[in-house]
């Protein structure tokens, strides 16, 4: 509860940073297509450095901007329903220090 400390450099300086929220999520849903969300097309030109679970549908990635140099962490998950599969993917900026623990987590085998 004390003063937040930022760790990250100023994103707003970047030209893909810029454009992306500090947490943006999406969301399509089969047979709603007029509610869907998508992430905005900036995070298209993330690059990704680190995939933890390369054999699953549901993803979990460390992504990187090429211009700063920020890291994010993007996940989609997948969820057949019998009325419409669901698939949400999130995308969070993540500090340098939460970058660096994830750069040393090992990939998993996608167990
Ligand atoms: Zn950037």
């Amino acid at each position: 509860m004390d003063t937040a400390i930022s760790l990250t450099a100023s994103p707003q300086a970047c030209s893909v940073c810029s454009q992306l929220a500090d947490r943006e999520t999406a969301y399509q849903k089969f047979g709603w297509e007029e509610n869907d969300t998508y992430l905005p097309a900036a995070s298209g030109a993330l690059v990704i450095v680190r995939d933890f679970k390369p054999y699953s549908s549901r993803k979990l990635q460390l992504r990187r901007c090429p211009e700063c140099g920020t890291y994010y962490l993007y996940s989609s998950d997948y969820e057949y329903l019998v009325n419409g599969s669901e698939d949400e993917e999130t995308l969070e900026r993540l500090t340098a220090e939460r970058a660096a623990e994830l750069l040393q987590t090992p990939a998993s085998d996608g167990a």
